[in-house]
């Protein structure tokens, strides 16, 4: 398994806190912060000799781990939680489809469309940007969409924190993916853009 294969890290009642790469995770490993592992073992990491036994530490490493730490009221938080916004989570939010046009593009050719224009009062948060690709972005101008005469073809949303590390995540494993979808309801318009994202 490749070495830069994420860890999804929860907490002991199993909410999913964030992605951890290999160091994190052997480092909570070394202080002893792990309770418990689910998921495929994902790689073994190998330390340095012990001079007693003369073996060679190892650690095999899971693809979800569950630390301690976390208290009732950090979960309180969580449910009220709104994600930074940036483009990456973003363009993944709308499955990198200008929502204007409905076509797919790479990264560098998106765009943070505010729908309705910083310069008319418009804010930047989730519910005010969609992905775009430059020509849409560049046609609509400082204008809302309705006066560009172009629609929206989804509604934007505000990631919950479950959704956010879903859209965080680089190359999820299966298991990884099963585990977040427990935490993300069937009704989370993320769903309809997975299906896309796998389409396009
Ligand atoms: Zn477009």
């Amino acid at each position: 398994m490749d070495i830069n294969q994420q860890v999804l890290r929860i907490d002991v009642t199993g909410l999913p806190l964030e992605w951890v790469d290999y160091k994190g995770a052997a480092s909570l490993y070394a202080v002893d912060q792990v309770i418990y592992d689910l998921g495929a073992d994902i790689y073994t990491l190998f330390g340095g000799i012990n001079s007693i036994t003369g073996k060679r530490s190892q650690l095999t490493v899971n693809s979800i781990i569950a630390t301690n730490g976390q208290s009732k009221h950090f979960q309180q938080k969580l449910n009220r939680y709104t994600p930074p916004l940036n483009n990456q989570t973003l363009f993944k939010r709308d499955a990198h489809l200008c929502l204007y046009c409905g076509h797919h593009f790479v990264r560098k050719d998106l765009t943070r469309d505010h729908i309705k224009p910083l310069s008319r009062g418009g804010l930047d948060t989730w519910q005010n940007v969609v992905t775009a690709c430059k020509r849409c972005n560049h046609h609509k101008g400082g204008k809302t969409p309705e006066e560009a005469g172009i629609e929206l073809l989804a509604i934007p949303f505000v990631p919950n924190y479950a959704e956010y590390i879903y859209l965080k995540g680089r190359n999820i494993l299966a298991d990884q993916m099963d585990f977040l979808m427990g935490y993300i309801s069937d009704a989370s318009p993320i769903h309809r853009r997975m299906h896309l994202q796998k389409k396009a």
